[in-house]
């Protein structure tokens, strides 16, 4: 496989989420959201999804080992390229990700730097479509109906973990868990910065011309 696997990084509300959905289609990749998968168990109020509820809901992360397992239950890498959109979130996550799903697979990670105060602002405006997976902004990404997706026609909804509060715990995890992650992909020579403060058509420009 020529393309090295794509290990997605940054912020909540760096853009990341939208940005992976426009590679796939794109390019035809795997996209795994570790934050899809954990929200898809909670919606089929599975036993995981039952545990993991109230960690998601006050912005706390899930144990490393339960969501490893989840990742790795749901890919393969034997034909594909993925991308890693939500996985790893600290130091402990780069290493089984290595370990136990890549193995020495080529790998690239992109960290998508934004500034904190323009992401509470995406992150608040940020409404989702549940089974399309379309992602919209109240400001940037308007759907055409409101409250409604452009693609399916159903309902959008507004994370229970957008609401201010539980973006600002988001923001102080990520900041306290983030750096040994760029370290880590630092030493491995893995690691991209991009400026995503910029809009959204302009970032995948940059994406493509790292990936060709
Ligand atoms: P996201 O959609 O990536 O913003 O993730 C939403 C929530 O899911 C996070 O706030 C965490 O509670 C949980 N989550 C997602 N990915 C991980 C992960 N790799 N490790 C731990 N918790 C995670």
């Amino acid at each position: 496989m020529s393309k090295p696997q794509l290990i997605l990084l940054g912020a909540p509300g760096s853009g990341k989420g939208t940005q992976a959905k426009r590679l796939v289609s794109e390019f035809g990749f795997g996209h795994i959201s570790t934050g899809d998968l954990l929200r898809a168990e909670i919606a089929k109020a599975s036993e995981l999804g039952k545990k993991v509820k109230s960690i998601m809901d006050a912005g706390e992360l899930v144990n490393d080992q339960v969501v490893l397992e989840l990742l790795n239950a749901n890919c393969d890498l034997t034909n594909n390229v993925y991308i890693f959109d939500g996985f790893p979130r600290n130091g402990e996550q780069a290493a089984l990700l290595e370990d136990f799903v890549l193995k020495g697979t080529p790998a690239k990670a992109i960290y998508f730097k934004v500034d904190f105060e323009q992401i509470i602002e995406r992150i608040t405006n940020r409404r989702l479509a549940p089974k399309s997976g379309e992602i919209y902004n109240l400001l940037t990404r308007k759907p055409k109906v409101d409250g409604k997706c452009d693609v399916s026609g159903e309902d959008l909804i507004h994370r229970d973990d957008d609401k201010e509060e539980v973006v600002r715990n988001r923001l102080e995890v990520f900041k306290k868990t983030i750096e040994p992650v760029l370290e880590y992909y630092k030493s491995k020579t893995q690691l991209v910065e991009l400026d995503a403060s910029r809009p959204a058509d302009v970032v995948f420009e940059d994406l493509k011309k790292l990936i060709d």
